[in-house]
């Protein structure tokens, strides 16, 4: 901070005599109205809080650059990818997803993960989590899975009823959750964990061909996870744990870094893929879709003013440049609508005008003009309606995502891909995790399903025991429930059990 003394002024310039005393007649009050001073001081301390965000409330973020590190021109031909060692500069914002904005970062949460380079074609948002994975595939679920991570509408409290309902009540959600309750629903800091698109986005080269990705940020720091015990400790030790170790790694010259790899599918690779490749609750295995190192992402500086560049940084996965676009994945053709939506909510229509979301590196030319909290000229004396004669930009058909073939009957269809949501699930518990990694699953998922209605319970156990035997018997041993009556719920269909757990 400065040393140098400076006047304090109103927020219009003009000086400042007194910051101690309101003016009053006498010495004991009453205040007088025309303390403009004092009035101008409440008046926007009344308005310093903007909306919460919904989603993603608690999260914290720094500048980095990200560098291309292998020539993947024939996949895209988006210009920040367009050579190795060409160097573009990102703003990343980590978060968690179900809690207020002063809730504690080591909660059970995935973690947000989201990206925005600051591209010479104008800016590009990834935003991710840190799980390659979701608990829904379909949009409409989300604001009532969103509702039961939150607060019981009677009690304000968080509910193990209501959370369980709705995922015993949703088994595609079974990948995510063994996830969520593994000790990567636990990250020990936001640099030790890795961030995933989840979604399946098209990449498209010059000549128009396209393939189908999905990004995985690896930590170089490592994975780091918390145990449940040692996160519930955090909570109430340092509730602000991964945003103060995030600032001052970057404080102290250790800058976080991550490797991005991609998975990469031809449009002939997918046509016959096991996965529906549209479906958010599945993975790619990586023995069937190696993925490939394309660059590394290093953050290096921290913001000045969190509010300024943190909390109003604002990230949507509709943020695109030529050589990216959409996948069909029905959550992502809702989430290129909703993030924007949220934005425009919380911070106007002009929030591309806040500098961190500002575009760095491409001009801004357009036809939109004014609306709440214009800021810069608003287009100037320029033409405001296009077609013009008056030397306005034009649009340009280069930057156009080639055209593509769709088709279909509309309508509202059930997800009817020929595959089981609880393979990916049963596999990571039985092929991937140790021992240990099992052992923390079940214990993390006793602690918080106890909580929940027994019925509930008996319901949720039969959709582990579907994605391994092992594993819903683990946890039914665990809450002390009746085996033979797991496996039996689990023989059923999801209509037939929902039945036999009823209320
Ligand atoms: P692989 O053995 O090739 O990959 C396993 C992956 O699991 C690695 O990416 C590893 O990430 C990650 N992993 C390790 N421990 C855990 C854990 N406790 N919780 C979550 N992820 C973990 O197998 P497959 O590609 O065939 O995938 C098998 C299962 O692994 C999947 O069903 C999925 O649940 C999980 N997984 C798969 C990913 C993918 O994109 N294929 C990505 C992440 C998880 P790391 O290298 O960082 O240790």
């Amino acid at each position: 901070m400065s040393k140098k003394k400076t006047t304090m002024t109103s927020a219009f310039g003009a000086p400042v005599g007194n910051d101690l005393n309101s003016m009053t007649a006498g010495p004991r009050g009453p205040v007088l109205m025309q303390d403009m001073h004092l009035f101008e001081k409440l008046v926007h301390f009344e308005r310093e809080r903007i909306p919460e965000r919904v989603v993603h409330a608690k999260g914290a973020g720094a500048y980095g650059y990200f560098e291309v590190t292998a020539d993947v021109t024939q996949y895209s031909k988006a210009k920040f990818l367009s050579e190795v060692g060409k160097k573009t500069d990102v703003f990343a914002r980590f978060s968690t997803v179900g809690g207020e904005k002063g809730s504690a970062d080591a909660a059970r949460d995935p973690r947000g993960f989201a990206v925005k380079f600051y591209t010479e074609d104008g800016n590009y948002d990834m935003v991710g989590n840190n799980t390659p994975v979701f608990f829904i595939r379909d949009p409409l679920k989300f604001p009532d899975f969103i509702h039961t991570q939150k607060r019981n509408p009677a009690t304000n409290c968080k509910d193990a009823d209501m959370f369980w309902d709705f995922l015993s009540l949703t088994p595609e959600s079974i990948h995510q959750v063994t996830i969520l309750f593994s000790d990567r629903g636990t990250p020990a800091t936001y640099r030790h964990m890795n961030g995933y698109s989840s979604h399946t986005y098209k990449w498209y080269n010059e000549k128009g061909e396209y393939v189908w990705v999905q990004y995985h940020f690896k930590t170089d720091q490592g994975i780091k996870n918390l145990t449940g015990p040692e996160a519930d400790a955090m909570c109430s030790k340092d509730p602000d744990h991964a945003t103060r170790d995030l600032y001052e790694a970057i404080e102290r010259g250790e800058y976080p870094s991550w490797t991005l790899e991609m998975q990469i599918l031809t449009p002939e690779q997918a046509k016959d893929f096991k996965w529906d490749i549209f479906d958010i609750t599945k993975v790619w295995p990586h023995s069937e879709v190696p993925s490939i190192t394309v660059g590394k992402m290093v953050l290096n500086r921290n913001p000045v003013n969190y509010f300024a560049e943190v909390e109003q940084a604002a990230f949507c996965p509709s943020m695109l440049v030529p050589g990216i676009a959409a996948s069909p994945d029905k959550m992502l053709q809702a989430r290129l609508f909703s993030y924007r939506d949220t934005h425009i909510h919380r911070l106007g229509p002009n929030y591309h005008l806040i500098p961190v979301n500002q575009s760095q590196n491409a001009p801004v030319r357009n036809y939109q003009r004014d609306g709440a909290m214009r800021v810069d000229d608003g287009g100037g004396s320029g033409p405001n309606y296009w077609p013009n004669s008056f030397e306005g930009p034009d649009p340009n058909a280069d930057a156009n995502e080639p055209h593509f073939m769709l088709d279909g009957e509309a309508g509202r269809f059930e997800f009817s891909f020929p595959n089981d949501d609880f393979v990916q699930a049963g596999d990571l518990f039985s092929k991937v995790m140790t021992d240990q990694d099992r052992a923390n699953l079940v214990s993390n998922i006793v602690g918080h399903l106890g909580n929940a209605q027994k019925r509930i319970q008996r319901r949720q156990c039969a959709i582990f025991y579907k994605a391994h035997p092992d594993y819903g018997t683990a946890v039914a041993k665990g809450l002390g429930l009746d085996v033979a009556d797991i496996e039996k719920l689990a023989a059923m269909t999801q209509e037939e059990r929902v039945e036999a757990t009823k209320a």
